[in-house]
């Protein structure tokens, strides 16, 4: 009830506010039975705000899988939407690949993932979509696969977040979407040219991701200008094919297995080919991260 979100936020205290996205506000909270969650709470001036949140609602309450964030409640008051979520206490996987800097301030607060924890998250958030592809409904697509969308739990479970934009039942491929939805420097160079959405335009966002997991790099990118820059940025993968060690993270280097790197460049490869009918599917890319984990042990 809205009685006890308001509780467990003390009133959407502003101290417990971890993090805004593009249409309301994230604050942390306790539930009265002490399980931690995360409130997210539309911003009300943002129409478009509401439409994501019910989106959200919609495709949330149909799924359920280890490796997606599970909505634990909602409150829709008309005008103001709320979700309630269990609480992912590591954060986005972004924030472990980046923010070194916050590390040295307070090193107990982020940890540096080893490769095998790498590649543990990736295999979690591939099931996790692999579920979203060909589970109820005839599949649900994601839309916004990357890496602040990835969140941990506190024994670093992946579990692929934000719903808000995901598109439900395979689209006619005869049809052409007009809503332009994703995020610049992860989204699918076909979709960009054709409106049309499959799967394997997550499968590319995923392998986007897959890139930043080994380069320790985000994409640098935010507008559809820049979306050509982003290619030539990963066209270095291209030209680095052979030679995968130089542009790995270099905290990976000291413990990475060669053959895992290599397997893990083909996976990579095959996720970010320009045509989509070419790219493998969550199932395949499971089952090749899962041999890349083997060449690892
Ligand atoms: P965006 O719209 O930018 O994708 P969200 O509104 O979903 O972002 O979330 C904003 C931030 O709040 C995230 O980057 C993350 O740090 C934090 N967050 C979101 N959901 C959770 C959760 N379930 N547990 C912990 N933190 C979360």
């Amino acid at each position: 009830s809205l009685a006890e979100i308001l509780a467990a936020t003390h009133n959407f205290n502003p101290k417990l506010l971890i993090g805004e996205g593009g249409f309301g506000k994230v604050y942390k909270g306790t539930l009265e039975s002490g399980m931690k969650v995360a409130v997210k709470r539309s911003d009300s001036s943002h129409g478009q705000g509401l439409s994501e949140f019910r989106t959200e609602v919609t495709v949330l309450s149909k799924i359920q899988h280890r490796h997606l964030v599970s909505l634990v409640g909602y409150c829709d008051e008309g005008s103001e939407m709320i979700l309630v979520f269990e609480f992912m206490e590591k954060g986005t996987l972004r924030d472990h690949l980046y923010s070194r800097k916050e590390c040295l301030k307070n090193p107990s607060a982020k940890t540096e993932l080893t490769w095998k924890q790498r590649l543990e998250i990736c295999i979690g958030s591939a099931k996790g979509l692999h579920y979203l592809h060909t589970g109820p409904d005839g599949g649900i697509i994601h839309r916004d696969v990357k890496s602040t969308n990835i969140l941990l739990d506190e024994h670093y479970v992946a579990k692929v977040a934000d719903f808000g934009v995901s598109q439900q039942g395979m689209p006619d491929p005869n049809h052409i979407s007009m809503g332009f939805k994703g995020t610049f420097g992860y989204l699918d160079p076909e979709y960009f040219r054709t409106f049309q959405l499959t799967n394997k335009s997550d499968v590319y966002s995923f392998g986007v991701v897959l890139l930043e997991v080994l380069c320790a790099r985000p994409p640098v990118v935010d507008s559809p200008q820049k979306e050509e820059i982003n290619l030539a940025e990963w066209g270095m993968f291209w030209q680095m094919k052979g030679q995968l060690e130089k542009i790995i993270d270099p905290l990976l280097a000291s413990h990475i297995n060669l053959n895992s790197l290599r397997k893990f460049g083909e996976i990579v490869e095959k996720c970010l080919k320009p045509q989509g009918a070419d790219r493998p599917n969550m199932h395949d890319v499971c089952w090749d991260l899962e041999y890349a984990m083997q060449l690892q042990q």
